[in-house]
């Protein structure tokens, strides 16, 4: 059992982390601002032995009393909606926020895990991407604010790691979805399925010929714990590689969905990577982990809980 800080754990990804880290018997003190989280990710937790929440921005400072083993830095907004609604908060929690996560991680002797990001390769030039390739970004586009927080994070978390000795873990995490994602939070999956379940038109940015690889949660988090109980520092991609266009993904969603809806095709966003899949050679090696949950299922149990969050109101 070990007692683990997760930053964002009221967020779509750290939700699940927190969930499934009480689950194997570990102690969780989630840090979060809630800029982009919601209480109702976590709210039954409350009150569960071993799960304690703060209410903080740990771009300003970050203190935790008693020992820690591990600081899960996971507070990042991560939706292209939000490079452009709070630009500067993105740039504090990927620049400051590490920092100050760092720090702790360093004044308590506990390992460091970072979330990084399949964006911190841009417009891939290489395809599928490998961890050995640097990236194509534009430092000064739109979605310069979070590639290069994130680009900056990797390189702190490695400066923490070669010259304080700090024990880090680097995971680059692909397009992911399912349970807990904000039905509003502008992403293709989360935009896709609400259309769909409306009835509303399914909006394809550009001609839709664009690709992603999208990883169901569950596999996803399972990638996490196995890169955290590893020896291997990374960065390591954890990301499903069945890469589909937006296109096919707006089909597929129609068709899971048995919908309506009708395709509508919108301008393209600035900057907006045209190919993305993951080399996942290392995370399958080192760590044996491979996703299982293929696409129309993921999008099944994720229409599933959005038909219920939009049933709530
Ligand atoms: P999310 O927005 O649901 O979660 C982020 C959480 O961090 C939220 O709860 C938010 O309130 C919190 N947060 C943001 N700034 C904070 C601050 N200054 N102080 C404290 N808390 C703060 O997003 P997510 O999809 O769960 O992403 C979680 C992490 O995974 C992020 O670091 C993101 O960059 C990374 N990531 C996610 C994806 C994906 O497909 N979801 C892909 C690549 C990387
Ligand atoms: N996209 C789209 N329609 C939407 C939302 C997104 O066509 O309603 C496109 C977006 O332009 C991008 C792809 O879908 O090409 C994936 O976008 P998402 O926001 O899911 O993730 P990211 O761009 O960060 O990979």
């Amino acid at each position: 059992m070990a007692r683990i800080v997760v930053t964002g754990g009221a967020g779509f990804l750290g939700s699940h982390l927190c969930h499934r880290l009480l689950d194997r018997g570990d102690e969780v003190v989630c840090l979060d601002n809630l800029i982009t989280g919601s209480i109702t990710n976590i709210e039954d937790l409350f009150g569960q032995p071993g799960f304690s929440f703060v209410e903080l921005d740990v771009s300003t400072f970050i203190h935790v009393p008693g020992d820690v083993d591990a600081v899960l830095h996971f507070a990042s907004p991560a939706s292209p909606i939000d490079f452009e609604r709070i630009p500067i908060q993105i740039l504090k929690v990927g620049s400051l926020g590490t920092h100050n996560a760092l720090g702790l991680a360093k004044a308590k002797d506990a390992k460091f895990f970072l979330a990084s990001t399949s964006e911190v390769y841009g417009d891939p030039l290489v395809h599928p991407q490998p961890e050995t390739y640097w990236g194509n970004v534009n430092p000064i586009g739109p979605r310069g604010v979070y590639d290069e927080a994130k680009r900056f994070a990797e390189a702190m978390t490695m400066a923490y790691h070669r010259h304080h000795g700090l024990d880090v873990r680097i995971v680059r995490i692909f397009n992911t979805y399912g349970t807990s994602m904000r039905p509003d939070d502008g992403r293709s999956m989360s935009n896709f399925i609400v259309q769909a379940i409306k009835g509303q038109d399914i909006t394809v940015y550009g001609d839709g010929s664009q690709t992603r690889s999208f990883c169901y949660v569950d596999d996803e988090v399972r990638g996490f714990l196995a890169l955290l109980d590893s020896e291997v520092v990374g960065p390591v991609n954890i990301g499903n590689p069945n890469e589909y266009t937006i296109l096919q993904l707006a089909e597929t969603v129609i068709d899971v969905t048995g919908s309506s809806s009708k395709i509508t095709f919108e301008p393209l966003p600035v900057d907006d990577p045209t190919q993305r899949k993951p080399d996942i050679t290392l995370a399958s090696t080192k760590l044996g982990w491979a996703p299982e949950i293929d696409l129309r299922t993921g999008i099944e149990r994720t229409t599933e809980y959005f038909r219920s969050v939009l049933a709530a109101g």
